[in-house]
Formats: C-alpha cells, sequence, structure tokens
C-alpha cells in the first residue's frame, strides 16, 4: 500500500488514479511521455554539440580540406585530356578570331569551354574534374579575352 499524493489516504501500490480523489498517481514522466520524449531528444542535441562541438566542426574543415586537396590533384591522364582540348581551341583562337566578329570568337571559346564541360562527364568518376574543368576552362577565357583585346 501507498498514499495517494493528494488526498494521503492509503491506495493500492500499483494504482494509476486514487479511488478516492480521483488524482493521476503516475509521476510527470509518465504523464507526458510524448513531451518526455521530446525533451530527451532535446537533451541529447544539445549534449552532443557541447560535447563535441568544436572536435566536430574540426572534423568537418579536416574533411573539406581533404576533399580539396584530392580535386586539386587530378590524374596526369585527365590533364592531358582538358590540355588536349584547350591546345585545340587556343589554336584555333589565336588563327581564327583576328579574322572574326567579335560574337564569333565568343562562340568560338564557348565551344571550348563546352567541349571541356563533355570531356568532364564523359571522364567522371575521377577525383577533382570539376576543379579541374574549371582550371582549364578558365585559361581558355583568358586566352579568349587576350584575343578580343
Ligand atoms: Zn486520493
Amino acid at each position: 500500500m501507498k498514499k495517494c499524493k493528494s488526498c494521503q489516504k492509503e491506495i493500492d501500490d500499483k494504482a494509476k488514479k486514487c479511488p478516492h480523489c480521483h488524482s493521476d498517481q503516475r509521476n510527470w514522466f509518465l504523464k507526458h511521455k510524448f513531451l518526455t520524449g521530446i525533451l530527451i531528444i532535446i537533451l541529447i542535441v544539445v549534449i552532443s554539440n557541447m560535447g563535441g562541438g568544436k572536435e566536430s566542426i574540426n572534423q568537418n574543415k579536416q574533411s573539406n580540406t581533404q576533399e580539396q586537396t584530392s580535386e586539386e590533384t587530378p590524374t596526369a591522364a585527365i590533364i592531358k585530356g582538358y590540355q588536349e582540348i584547350y591546345d585545340e581551341y587556343v589554336a584555333r583562337l589565336k588563327s581564327e578570331c583576328p579574322k572574326l566578329a567579335m560574337t564569333e570568337c565568343a562562340e568560338l571559346s564557348n565551344e571550348g569551354v563546352a567541349e571541356m564541360a563533355k570531356y568532364m562527364y564523359s571522364a567522371k568518376g575521377t577525383d577533382g574534374q570539376y576543379q579541374t574543368y574549371e582550371k582549364w576552362s578558365g585559361k581558355l577565357m583568358d586566352v579568349y579575352m587576350q584575343e578580343v583585346k
């Protein structure tokens, strides 16, 4: 037997409600299972943010730099692919642009960039594709900019 929390009369140990005053004998957490669950989740989130907060940020930074370094070191075969397109279009820009209108010259350099983009997608799955594409297409655009001056 235990005592009712509210009227202090003796009631059954397992009673969830007092038979005398009908007050709920369960504790707050049992009465609010849903809220308790939410509180536990919030607590876990707060604790994990406090605990490994700085560490996890550092880990993120590390994995970012790792990704970047792997992107900066494309294979020689990949570089060769871009180099070939670059060389081809630089040669064409230099020989054709003086004879072309500015917009036509722009189209030609865009064609070269598009070739590089195509190459990027065809050589998919290799590290550093996008950054390498950006670098080589940027180089090609630089040549174009010099040619139209
Ligand atoms: Zn009671």
